[in-house]
């Protein structure tokens, strides 16, 4: 059993001689961080790139989160999806708001926008929605709400790097949007993220709040946080970006043969298209006809250095600091613990080779015929 192991993710790494010319102006101007020349240029770039105005780079995603919260005035409940990283709910705590959970569609996997409407309570402020494996939730629907009823509607899209919807990018809906850019995700600075606003003045506050307020020498003019991205992660960024369009190309490959190799097993499900995916996630989910389940899968799998992961289970709303929520009852969110029950992310990343590929598929359609005794 000694199959050679087959990464979920391999994250891009500039080269040493890509690196060396820019290391040695740090080297030299010793800019290290606070805003420094790098981090600007990333933001320059990744405006253009993603096509948006007010793009405000941080630490990381999570942070992101905290900030959009704070920074748009989000008190009491906040509706959200618990089919999601943890760093969704998390963030909601942590800013010491209330989730409340409403279930997904399980063929979007994203928060169904009439089960929101029913949730909505006095309380309420914002909406929280993550556009899972980059999948466009629909955010017209959730707009719609969002301005009848006076709330703030801010997207967590760690996954949606790149992603256009009706013609411009995703990134521009809701009142602001979140990436994630850990060295998981398509688009990474090992750890990193961006807040996306759609005023200048949005982008302002978010700028001052992830420099602990600080609005010139002589003045702090709110609770700012530390959430300021370095130079060095910002370098591994910008040569991140000159590769970009090649590498989501090579993911998409990897997206259209998987697709290919996995039609007509009986039980097992890719999800629908969509335009403008960027590749994060390869997830396939599993029905009765298919002899294993999903924990069987992965034990398969795993057994043969498959590497893989059971995104997003356990879910969010099952976890010991939200189950207690009346919004996290398995009986309010039959879609959402359904899919998590049933579904599996298999590895996807620029260096997958063809080959490889073949292999994973092969294992999935002969566990398929052999009820889970594949040789
Ligand atoms: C990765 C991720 C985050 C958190 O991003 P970090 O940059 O790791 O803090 C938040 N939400 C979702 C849905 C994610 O996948």
């Amino acid at each position: 059993m000694d199959e050679p192991s087959i990464p979920l993710c391999r994250p891009y790494f500039p080269s040493l001689d890509e690196l060396t010319p820019h290391l040695k102006e740090i080297l030299s101007s010793r800019y290290l961080t606070n805003g420094g020349p790098y981090v600007c240029r990333l933001e320059e770039q990744l405006s253009a790139h993603l096509g948006v105005k007010h793009l405000s780079i941080v630490a990381n995603g999570t942070l992101g989160l905290l900030l959009a919260l704070r920074a748009h005035g989000v008190t009491g409940e906040v509706i959200t999806t618990p089919f999601s990283f943890v760093a969704t709910s998390h963030s909601i705590l942590w800013t010491g708001l209330t989730p409340v959970f409403v279930d997904i569609d399980p063929s979007t996997l994203n928060i169904d926008p009439d089960r929101v409407e029913r949730a909505i309570t006095t309380a309420t402020t914002a909406i929280l929605p993550v556009h899972c494996f980059g999948r466009p939730c629909d955010a017209n629907a959730l707009q719609r709400l969002a301005t009848t009823h006076g709330l703030k509607l801010l997207f967590d899209a760690a996954h949606a790097f790149g992603v256009p919807y009706e013609g411009s990018s995703v990134l521009l809906r809701g009142d602001a949007s979140v990436l994630s850019f850990h060295a998981t995700k398509a688009f990474h600075t090992i750890e990193g993220g961006a807040v996306i606003s759609t005023s200048h003045e949005d982008k302002e506050r978010i700028d001052r709040m992830r420099n602990f307020g600080i609005e010139d020498e002589d003045s702090i003019t709110c609770e700012g946080i530390n959430a300021k991205l370095d130079e060095m992660n910002a370098l591994v960024g910008l040569l991140h970006l000159r590769h970009i369009d090649k590498l989501m190309a090579c993911r998409s490959m990897t997206g259209e043969t998987y697709r290919k190799e996995l039609e007509g097993i009986p039980g097992l499900h890719c999800l629908p298209r969509f335009t403008g995916d960027n590749h994060s996630y390869f997830p396939i989910l599993l029905d009765k006809a298919y002899p294993l389940s999903s924990r069987e899968l992965q034990n398969e799998l795993n057994q043969r250095n498959i590497c893989n992961r059971r995104y997003f289970h356990p879910l969010i709303s099952n976890l010991p600091m939200y189950q207690h929520l009346p919004s996290a009852a398995p009986a309010n969110l039959p879609g959402a613990n359904s899919v998590a029950d049933k579904i599996i992310c298999l590895p996807i990343h620029a260096e997958l080779s063809h080959p490889e590929v073949l292999r994973i598929t092969e294992l999935l359609r002969s566990l398929s015929s052999r009820g889970g005794t594949a040789v």
